[in-house]
């Protein structure tokens, strides 16, 4: 069986997080951390924010949790009011939609077609502002189309929330450091909006320590006094052997996360190259993360023997069952015509997948 539903990168923590997390056993802080995280790491992630992203916020507007996902459930948990209206351009993140529905909000999903390379326009956001909006959650770069907001992009779209009061917008920058063309920009950078924007980050992904448990926010200050009541009776703070790891990272050179993206770079080269052999697939050019997310409407009302493949969910169970490679189907965020491949993992691995997976759809007919 070939996993390649895979999200999160292949490669170990560098050492001197490690180094870090092992200090801070040895130190005995093992003990109970304040709610919003150690003073100095929320100091190290503002620093960041300001020095790579151009963000203006206070150490006391962070707020670091047990990865991005309880980040975005705290905000969500925050903001949302039951019959609240959330915009989701889709693709998107599967998370986002479930946290909506636990918040009593309304999902409303906002499909941004391949053609535009899966990004939303600020006119189509624009129409779909209702006086029910409460918020906006993307991803960019994003999972699972790995497209990516230029800021000329952001610009207009700060335009669009600027102009509708008690708007917000979740922007989730998790894959940031994972980015091949142009450089990444963030939505809270643009002043007409810095007030409705939640920046959303974490080392998962950058810095290859999904099972550290550490991500974060910066947020207007009424927004960060609500994740911390949230965040104080659910979990507390995130692990201070974590929270310690991540303050090395925050404040690490570069190069391990830039090698890093530079293997994920020649890997989607060559799963795009052989995917192009793949007869009916359509994929945009991933700008960033690591997943392609092809279109696999060509192959809906196939026939394997007696049954027929109704659905990317069909496909991926029929990949699953006769080539032994595992995917994700589009329905999990929102687009039913397509899959996601994830190429975390070695490029015999994905030669290997794409050749299965090719024998395996010249058997539908
Ligand atoms: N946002 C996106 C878009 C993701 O893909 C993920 C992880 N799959 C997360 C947030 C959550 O990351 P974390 O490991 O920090 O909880």
């Amino acid at each position: 069986m070939i996993n390649l539903s895979i999200g999160e990168p292949d490669f170990d923590t560098p050492e001197v997080v490690k180094e870090a997390g092992i200090k801070a056993i040895r130190d005995n802080i093992t003990h109970y951390p304040p709610v919003p995280g150690f003073p100095e790491l929320r100091t190290a992630i503002a620093d960041k924010l300001k020095r790579d992203n151009n963000l203006d916020y206070s150490p006391d507007q962070i707020v670091v949790s047990t990865g991005a996902k309880q980040s975005i459930a705290n905000v969500v948990l925050s903001l949302v009011n039951p019959g609240d209206e959330v915009l989701l351009p889709s693709p998107y993140w599967v998370s986002y939609i479930e946290l909506v529905k636990m918040a009593e909000g309304v999902p409303v999903l906002l499909s941004a077609s391949i053609e535009n390379d899966f990004k939303v326009t600020a006119e189509e956001l624009d129409g779909a502002i209702t006086d029910k909006t409460k918020l906006i959650m993307f991803s960019s770069p994003c999972n699972p189309s790995g497209s990516s907001y230029s800021s000329e992009e952001l610009e207009s779209i700060a335009g669009v929330v600027a102009s509708h009061e008690d708007l917000y917008v979740i922007a989730d920058e998790i894959y940031e450091h994972i980015i091949f063309e142009g450089t990444h920009a963030s939505l809270g950078s643009f002043k007409n909006v810095t007030d409705r924007v939640i920046t959303v980050n974490g080392v998962s992904k950058g810095f290859a320590m999904t099972g550290w448990r550490i991500g974060y926010i910066g947020a207007p200050d009424w927004i960060v006094r609500a994740c911390i009541k949230i965040q104080g009776q659910f979990t507390s703070g995130a692990s201070t052997i974590s929270q310690k790891a991540a303050e090395a990272a925050m404040k690490m050179d570069k190069a391990s996360t830039m090698a890093m993206r530079d293997i994920f770079l020649t890997r989607r080269n060559l799963l795009l190259e052989l995917l192009k052999d793949i007869p009916g697939l359509t994929t945009n050019v991933p700008k960033g993360a690591f997943y392609v997310f092809p279109n696999i409407s060509s192959y809906l009302g196939k026939k394997f023997g007696k049954e027929t493949i109704d659905s990317a969910s069909d496909l991926c169970m029929y990949l699953l069952n006769e080539a032994h490679v595992a995917l994700v189907t589009g329905e999990a965020f929102g687009e039913p015509d397509y899959i996601r491949i994830s190429y975390a993992c070695t490029e015999d691995t994905i030669r290997e997948s794409v050749n299965r997976i090719t024998i395996a759809l010249t058997k539908l007919n």
